[in-house]
């Protein structure tokens, strides 16, 4: 990705004025960011939040896959949920939890998403190369069973905060994809 394409990102998330017509628009702008910082430390550009019924916010993370070291896990949803059951151990209410992804939830994490019985998922770009979350009816039976208790929305594709994210998803791909191939079979 050219320099130039990375700033053009960073001037488009900085001038989003936080529209406050829905509360919740902060946590998309958030996962925005977060998603940003990953791109430009190497690694994909997916954030997430975590928050509660109140909007609070619980844990949030990004993908870390690359850096500081290459882990094979470290989608930001799945660093999400390893800090939120670390940090809230005996939570009750994980029905009431709404997980903020900037971009669909891949197999991985869509299943982990699913087993850690979060309420809902909103998800701001839509992956069709990668993403499971849209498709959970063609999963194994009991996953498939397991998705009747979840909500899974997308967030309205055409606003400015999806396109970011999807831009910021789309930017480094095809060279991350490559980079994974080359970490993994060398
Ligand atoms: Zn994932």
């Amino acid at each position: 990705m050219s320099t130039c394409q990375l700033e053009s990102i960073r001037v488009r998330l900085a001038s989003y004025s936080l529209s406050y017509q829905y509360n919740d628009d902060r946590w998309r702008f958030r996962c925005c960011e977060l998603a940003l910082e990953a791109l430009e430390q190497g690694n994909y550009g997916v954030g997430a939040v975590l928050i509660d019924k109140d909007q609070t916010l619980l844990v949030e993370a990004s993908n870390q896959v690359f850096s500081p070291q290459f882990s094979s896990s470290a989608h930001a949803e799945m660093r999400l949920l390893d800090k939120f059951e670390e940090e809230f151990p005996r939570y009750a209410c994980r029905d009431e939890l709404t997980l903020i992804t900037s971009l669909e939830p891949c197999p991985m994490c869509c299943c982990r998403i699913l087993a850690a019985g979060i309420g809902c998922v909103v998800y701001l770009s839509r992956d069709n190369d990668g993403g499971m979350m849209s498709r959970c009816n063609t999963l194994p039976a009991a996953w498939k069973n397991l998705s009747q208790l979840i909500v899974v929305k997308e967030f309205d594709p055409a606003h400015e905060l999806s396109v970011l994210a999807h831009d910021i998803a789309a930017a480094q791909q095809e060279a991350l994809r490559n980079k994974l191939i080359e970490t993994i079979r060398t």
